[in-house]
């Protein structure tokens, strides 16, 4: 089985991509993952990437897709794509790879959140500096508040999760990122979901457990085996 989650920042797209990954022992490649690694490595990649990073800019897309090419041919098993593709060039030269290697998307998921919900799910948000836990003062709250359960330290609202750096990153996202949906809407039709997502995570999982299991099923009716056995 073979994915992408598409959605909004904020949307829980790496928790739930976690939990795919679990359930259906897939490989979660998540781009901000990926490229904290190749940045601590050292590599060639690596060091064109601390230079865009270093200067607030955004991974190209030639880049980006070097990347992810290099750690999708490589991969044996079904894989879980988070946070990449994030734009519409992305999303082309990923489709073409994929074809020309015969593994194709089977499942692309589009994490649906209204902005006013993601506004305030940011605006909540803390998290631990020192062991990086992640809590929401409504639906995640610490027992002692702000205060991390673990170890005590004070909580502290992320830098990406200022009021400023959200709208930013969400106006990124409509730009960039949101046509996308429109791209898998014609090209995918039949494999591309859209989940609303504005509930708790454990509402939000049954709903894409569900929609994986239903598109598994179809698979298994129409070729009467999985297509992702390897
Ligand atoms: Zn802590």
């Amino acid at each position: 089985m073979r994915l992408a989650l598409l959605g909004p920042p904020g949307a829980g797209k790496g928790t739930q991509a976690r939990r795919i990954c679990q359930t259906f022992n897939l490989v979660h490649l998540s781009s901000g993952d990926i490229l904290r690694t190749e940045k601590m490595a050292g590599t060639a990649h690596g060091r064109r990437i601390r230079d865009f990073i270093d200067r607030g800019m955004l991974v190209p897309d030639s880049l980006m897709l070097g990347i992810m090419q290099n750690r999708i041919c490589a991969l044996q098993q079904g894989f879980v794509l988070d946070g990449f593709p994030r734009t519409l060039p992305q999303a082309k030269e990923l489709s073409r790879l994929l074809k020309h290697i015969k593994r194709p998307l089977d499942l692309v998921i589009n994490l649906d959140v209204p902005m006013d919900v993601l506004s305030r799910r940011f605006e909540g948000r803390r998290v631990c500096p020192i062991c990086r836990d992640v809590y929401h003062i409504d639906s995640n709250p610490p027992v002692k508040p702000g205060i991390c359960n673990n170890e005590g330290s004070r909580l502290i609202i992320r830098e990406d999760d200022m009021p400023e750096v959200v709208r930013t990153r969400l106006s990124t996202y409509k730009k960039l990122t949101a046509p996308l949906i429109e791209f898998y809407a014609t090209t995918e039709a039949d494999r591309l979901v859209t989940i609303n997502s504005a509930g708790q995570p454990d509402e939000v999982t049954k709903l894409v457990f569900a929609a994986i299991e239903k598109r598994r099923a179809s698979q298994i009716s129409h070729n009467g085996k999985p297509e992702t056995a390897a």
